[in-house]
Parts: C-alpha cells; sequence; structure tokens
C-alpha cells in the first residue's frame, strides 16, 4: 500500500503568541542550509525503502510556513519528491499557507508544479483576534488568498479556524464561520484554542492579563460550528475537519486509520514497518546528522501488537464513523470488542461510546470528552 509523505519546513516570517511547533525566523542562510538537509534525507530513504514504500499517494508540505519560502523553494521540493519517490497519478498533494505569503503569481506557480490542495491558516475573521493570535495577516488578505488560489486553479481548500479564545464571543464565533462560509471551502478544520505552556499567549492568561474562553463558551463555539456547517452541507467526519462530499483530507484520513507515512524535515514524525519514529528538531543538528550519513531520527519506537491495536482504537475514534469492527478484525485477527472489552462497557455505560453499523464509535456526549475517552486506550 502506498505511504503518505509529510514534509515539514520549519520557518515562519513570524511566530504567533498561542504557537508551540517547531519553527525558526526565516533566514535565507538557514533555509539553504536545511533544502540540502531534506535532500540528504530524501536520498536516504531512497536507498532504505522498498519500492512500494516509495510510492506515495499523498504529500503534505506543513511547517511552519511552506509559503514563506522564496519562488522556487517550495516548488524544489516536490521536484525532489519526483525524483526521489514515485507520485501515484491523482495524489492528494497539499501544501500549507499562510494569507500573508501568498501572491497571484506564487499560487500559480504552486499549482503549476502539481500541488492541487491549499490549506490556509486564518484562523479568525476578526481583526483584534488575529492581533491577539500574533497572526501576520487580516482576513482580508485570506478572503483575496482565496480568491487568488481559485483563480490559480485550486479547486480543493481547506481553511483553518481557532475557537476558545481569551476575549471571543459566541457572537465573534458565529460571525467567522458565516464569513469563511461566504469562501466557499471545501474543506474546514476548526480547532479549539490549546493554551501551550511557554508560549506568550498562555503567559498572559497565567499572569491574568487575559482570561482563559470559559469551557461552556468553548463548548457552545463547538455546537454552533457543527450546526451551522452541517446546514451549509459540510459532512462533519473527524471531531475537528468537516469536508464537502469526497472533499476529505486523504492524507489526514491516512493518520486516523493508524497507515504508513514518512516525515522528512527537522521534527517530523513517521510511521512505517510497526516503528514511529520524530526527527530531531535542531535544523543543524539535522543537517549534520545527514551529512554523516546518519538518520535524523529520536525517540524510536517499536510497537508492540497490544500498543498497534491502542493506536487504531484512539486514532480511529476521532473518526465521527469511528473504528470499523471488520478491518480491526482483518488487520490484528482478533475482535475489538474483545481486546477492549472492558474499556468499551465502561465507555458505554457512560454514554461517551456506542457499538452501531459494525463501528466503535464517540457518542455525541463524547465527542468534546474524547480527550478522556483516549486515555481509556492507552
Ligand atoms: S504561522 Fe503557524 S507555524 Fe508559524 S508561528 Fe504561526 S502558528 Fe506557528
Amino acid at each position: 500500500m502506498p505511504i503518505g509523505l509529510y514534509i515539514h519546513v520549519p520557518f515562519c516570517l513570524q511566530k504567533c503568541r498561542y504557537c508551540d511547533f517547531s519553527s525558526y525566523p526565516l533566514e535565507q542562510g538557514q533555509v539553504e542550509h536545511y533544502l540540502r538537509g531534506l535532500r540528504q534525507e530524501m536520498a536516504y530513504y531512497k536507498e532504505i525503502l522498498t519500492p512500494e514504500q516509495k510510492q506515495t499517494a499523498t504529500i503534505f508540505v506543513g511547517g511552519g510556513t511552506p509559503t514563506c519560502l522564496v519562488s522556487g523553494q517550495l516548488t524544489g521540493i516536490l521536484e525532489q519528491v519526483n525524483r526521489f519517490f514515485t507520485i501515484i497519478p491523482g495524489a492528494e498533494i497539499t501544501t500549507e499557507a499562510n494569507p500573508g505569503t501568498v501572491t497571484p503569481d506564487s499560487l500559480r506557480e504552486l499549482r503549476a508544479a502539481g500541488f492541487n490542495r491549499l490549506s490556509l491558516g486564518v484562523q479568525s475573521t476578526h481583526r483584534e483576534l488575529l492581533r491577539l493570535l500574533g497572526r501576520i495577516h487580516d482576513f482580508e488578505q485570506a478572503r483575496q488568498a482565496v480568491q487568488d488560489a481559485r483563480a490559480a486553479g485550486f479547486e480543493n481548500i481547506n481553511l483553518d479556524l481557532i475557537f476558545g479564545l481569551p476575549t471571543q464571543t459566541v457572537a465573534h464565533w458565529r460571525q467567522s464561520v458565516s464569513d469563511i462560509l461566504d469562501l466557499a471551502p471545501e474543506h474546514l478544520s476548526c480547532y479549539s484554542l490549546q493554551l501551550e505552556e511557554g508560549t506568550p499567549l498562555s503567559g498572559a492568561v497565567d499572569r491574568g492579563q487575559l482570561a482563559a474562553c470559559p469551557e461552556e463558551t468553548e463548548l457552545a463555539m463547538y455546537h454552533i460550528v457543527m450546526e451551522m456547517l452541517s446546514a451549509a452541507g459540510y459532512r462533519h467526519y473527524e471531531i475537528s475537519n468537516f469536508a464537502l462530499p469526497g472533499c476529505q483530507c486523504r492524507h489526514n484520513l491516512l493518520y486516523w486509520h493508524n497507515r504508513e507515512y514518512l516525515g522528512l524535515g527537522p521534527a517530523a514524525h513517521s510511521h512505517l514497518n510497526g516503528v514511529r519514529w520524530g526527527n530531531v528538531e535542531e535544523i543543524h543538528q539535522y543537517v549534520s546528522l545527514l551529512h554523516r550519513g546518519q538518520r535524523p531520527a529520536e525517540e524510536i519506537q517499536t510497537l508492540s501488537r497490544r500498543e498497534q491495536m491502542e493506536e487504531t482504537v484512539f486514532l480511529g475514534l476521532r473518526l465521527i464513523e469511528g473504528v470499523s469492527l471488520d478491518a480491526f478484525q482483518q488487520h490484528f485477527g482478533a475482535a475489538l470488542t474483545e481486546a477492549f472489552n472492558k474499556q468499551i462497557r465502561d465507555l458505554t455505560e457512560k454514554g461517551l461510546v456506542e457499538l452501531a453499523a459494525g463501528h466503535l464509535k464517540l457518542t455525541g456526549k463524547g465527542l468534546p470528552l474524547a480527550n478522556q475517552v483516549f486515555a481509556e486506550f492507552v
């Protein structure tokens, strides 16, 4: 079965105030250094992967901000993938983009190079909230980016939104969802804000300068987005993801189905041959390991059969349809309901999961409590 390919571009023009992803300030010398490392990493895997594992049906370039690279650098990454891997015809090829870093020309260049899905980090449609988040763009730029992407030929666009922000009201959120629907994206990812320790936003909340969004407001926002998107014809297919029919993100589905993928670039994660690992985060360490012909991997974990089963369940439960009992039986030669008998019984009694239509799935009550449910399976 073809694998998914994830490529991490660890640069941003400016660090957002809520972000703890691995990213560095954009600096051309550093970018050249990183690109050389990435090429060596692809060459490394070309030698050790089987021909089947070099076939990829989904490519996702994320970050960081891939679109902060200068002309030719991002398309150059895709050219390198073409050189070292086999991109299957019809592959889904996504790049993340920040609305403040794209132009009509850059979008045309990306589309012509083979990118066929664009994921834009819009996050909010309110100027004050975007400023609070430390985003470099406003909603007008996001609207323009969508228009330019359409003109460039992108027919598959995802927009990211965040809710549960300090100072955000339910009315703000309703307005944001409505503004976003006017842009008619094929796909929407709507995440609640996680206040990550060490970020300026979390510091401001800890110091009492900002009040965190109350839990019940956040829950109300989640219900609002589910209702509004369902009324607009979007299918809620994963806890935080909604798509028009046929437009689910194939790359992310591969994660939730616990399939195999290779992550390239600093801090990228992989899951191949029953082993999970993460690449080192620091760019110089990443590049120098590759110069020495070594894999830049750490936290290498060979999964036991039981661990693979657990992962299959808690990743699959992220999907609204849940985990297929047949697929589980086929893969592991064991019944999911027997392997996790106690957990399923307890969680069913609490009304958090249910067995329906050949799947184990979260109930409406379990959906906002998903993390609590997942913890029962590990
Ligand atoms: S653009 Fe994305 S990766 Fe970069 S700092 Fe902001 S949230 Fe983090």
